[in-house]
């Protein structure tokens, strides 16, 4: 028997890519344009499938070590953020390094910093393994412990030296359940405690995470869309699940959207992580096909705009004369694509990123 026919798809807004990783997926189009093959990548650029094999395909190699990163060759650090001594080895051996972390986990490196100079034990809420977490661990290693959950606090707790100098900082892309319980079991036993005015969970992180729930409650059935390892992707799945949704699906993309685990939802909630380009929520939901159209559920506007890394700001007006003059590129195609940074806000890096797959 065929599957019942989806009536209606409830569509979160905001949903998908982020200011931070729209600013990384441009920053490395524009290194793709402007140097010849390959360019390289410390880490996945951010943690989308698409994402990394359409940048695959335009010649960019990515690795785990910058040290197979041969001498002079362009290289660009993920938007996770990368450990000091990763930043400092990949500058070496006259390597032209563009550094795409998103301000909003420099600033967590920043507390990071001044928190450890100044005597504190950071607990640092966040997965292990994770880039942003390796990177953010990297800063102070002697003074911030690792809290995945809370039964790593007794730990954690014992290697507090002074009590009133700890701290708790986090990944930016935790659910917002992870981080709180934590820091309220965290407050409890160390009542000076200091966190972020506003905690570190990220305004992309937080505002999806809003707008999944309002749809949660509203769907019979959520696709997530996004990479098994992204991080906040995953906390998306989990938000649906806690905000009482029984079947939550978390897909790379259509093809792995299996419309009998839908069952005989009418209603489908349909949201993508801060890393999932647009183009797979069009084919999402022309998989799901509802019969009554698409809802969009805005909680909020989001207008954050994250400018270029610094280093391909300033080599910019460079990278235009080098491309014209001796690479053997086009500038007009290379500005078609990146445009003046003049214009970049306007620019949508979905779009950038559907235009190089037509051209790999
Ligand atoms: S999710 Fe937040 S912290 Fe991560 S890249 Fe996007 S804006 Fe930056």
């Amino acid at each position: 028997m065929a599957a019942p026919r989806v009536e209606k798809v409830l569509l979160a807004e905001p949903r998908g890519f982020c200011a931070g990783v729209e600013m990384a997926i441009k920053a490395l189009a524009w290194m793709v344009r402007a140097f010849e093959p390959p360019v390289y990548c410390y880490h996945e650029i951010v943690h989308n499938r698409l994402v990394v094999d359409r940048f695959r395909e335009m010649g960019v190699v990515f690795v785990d070590d910058v040290a197979a990163v041969p001498a002079g060759a362009p290289l660009m650090l993920s938007a996770h953020g990368s450990a000091p001594e990763v930043v400092a080895a990949a500058r070496a051996d006259g390597r032209y390094v563009v550094d795409a972390v998103c301000p909003l986990v420099t600033k967590v490196h920043h507390e990071a910093k001044v928190r450890a100079r100044k005597g504190f034990t950071i607990l640092y809420v966040g997965h292990a393994g994770h880039d942003e977490a390796i990177g953010t661990l990297a800063v102070a290693p002697d003074a911030i412990r690792l809290v995945e959950r809370a039964d790593d606090l007794d730990a954690a707790a014992k290697s507090v030296a002074d009590p009133d100098r700890v701290a708790v900082l986090a990944q930016t892309t935790l659910a917002q359940n992870e981080w709180a319980g934590i820091v309220d079991d965290a407050r409890q036993r160390f009542p000076s405690v200091w966190t972020a005015t506003r905690n570190d969970l990220c305004f992309a992180t937080t505002n999806r995470q809003r707008a999944l729930t309002e749809i949660a409650r509203a769907a019979d059935a959520v696709v997530v869309i996004g990479s098994a390892n992204s991080s906040n992707t995953l906390a998306l799945a989990k938000v649906a699940r806690e905000a009482g949704c029984a079947t939550v699906l978390r897909v790379d993309g259509p093809d792995e959207l299996d419309l009998a685990a839908i069952g005989d939802a009418r209603v489908v909630g349909v949201t993508a992580g801060a890393s999932a380009p647009e183009e797979l929520v069009d084919a999402v939901i022309a998989k799901l096909a509802p019969r009554d159209g698409v809802e969009a559920m805005r909680v909020t506007d989001e207008d954050e705009y994250f400018p270029p890394p610094r280093e391909l700001r300033e080599m910019l007006p460079a990278l235009d004369t080098l491309v014209a003059t001796t690479l053997g590129g086009d500038p007009a195609r290379a500005r078609a694509l990146g445009g003046p940074f003049a214009e970049d806000r306007a620019l949508d890096a979905s779009r950038v990123l559907a235009s190089l797959g037509d051209e790999g």
